[in-house]
């Protein structure tokens, strides 16, 4: 039986679940689809194609991966901070032949009556903070990333994530556990009731977050915006149409 063409999709975003969505229909028939997860949530799951979980072990490990299975396109469709796999992911890609595409949303930009202070990571942010000597700080970074924010001292610091952050410590901070999508309703109430004078959020891009920043915009507040981490340069795209059509380009020449 002839093998089909295989697409792996490195995974864990809703890019990547679109994508998967999209390719769904041809699975079996013109393509076969492997969607790759680090496994950082229980059960991660895929609306169709085969899933595999876990690290490849570094550049080797998915180069011996990608000629091994064998794959014949790949995809990165990462979340914009992902530092590590998509350098991973170019490399191995490069060293064993495979094309690879990544698919990206855009970046949030500043609009009219914006106040955004732009810092390339964690460390520049809470120097940015710091430096502001604001009152009350609402961090939406998620609950990985709060150690250079807990030597502050004066904020309150507001932290909202999905899952339950470690507050452990002497500084001042309050978990607000909270999943998006976010509203613009919601985002303004939150801003107002909690008397935040700054936000410090990572430019992630996409609708589900963007609200907060309307929000910041309308009622005055400063935002500390972290920047993208930089990556190798990849052909990159930010419509699911776009990535299909690339497969399709790949797929009909193999
Ligand atoms: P990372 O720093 O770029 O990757 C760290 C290591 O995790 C990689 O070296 C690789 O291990 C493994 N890995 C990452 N993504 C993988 C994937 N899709 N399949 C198999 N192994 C993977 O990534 P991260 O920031 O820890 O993010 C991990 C996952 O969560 C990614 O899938 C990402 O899209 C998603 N995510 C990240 C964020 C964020 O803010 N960083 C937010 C939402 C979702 P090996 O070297 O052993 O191959």
């Amino acid at each position: 039986m002839r093998r089909l063409p295989t697409a792996l999709v490195l995974g864990g975003t809703t890019e990547a679940t679109a994508l998967i969505e999209a390719l769904a229909p041809r699975i079996g028939r013109d393509l076969d689809v492997v969607v790759s997860f680090a496994g950082r949530t229980t059960r991660p799951t895929a609306p169709a194609g085969t899933v595999r979980i876990g690290g490849f072990g570094g550049v080797d490990g998915l180069a011996e991966y990608l000629s091994s299975t064998p794959v014949d396109v790949a995809v990165d469709a990462l979340h914009p901070f992902a530092a590590v796999m998509p350098c991973n992911a170019a490399e191995a890609c490069r060293a064993v032949g495979v094309d690879l595409l990544r698919l990206q949303r855009p970046s949030w930009s500043t609009t009219d009556g914006d106040d955004w202070a732009p810092v390339a990571d964690m460390s520049e942010a809470s120097a940015e903070v710091a430096l502001r000597s604001p009152q009350r700080v609402l961090l939406t970074i998620g609950r990985q990333e709060l150690d250079p924010f807990r030597p502050i001292v004066g904020p309150t610091f507001l932290v909202r994530s999905i899952e339950p952050p470690d507050l452990d410590g002497a500084w001042a901070a309050v978990s607000i556990l909270d999943r998006g999508p976010f509203h613009l309703e919601g985002e303004r109430d939150l801003l107002a009731r909690e008397s935040v004078d700054l936000l410090v959020t990572k430019n992630s891009g996409g609708t589900a977050t963007a609200a907060k920043l309307t929000a910041a915009r309308e009622l005055g507040v400063p935002v500390v915006m972290v920047e993208r981490p930089p990556k190798p340069p990849v052909l990159t795209v930010s419509s699911v149409d776009e990535a299909t059509a690339w497969i399709d380009e790949r797929v009909q020449e193999s």
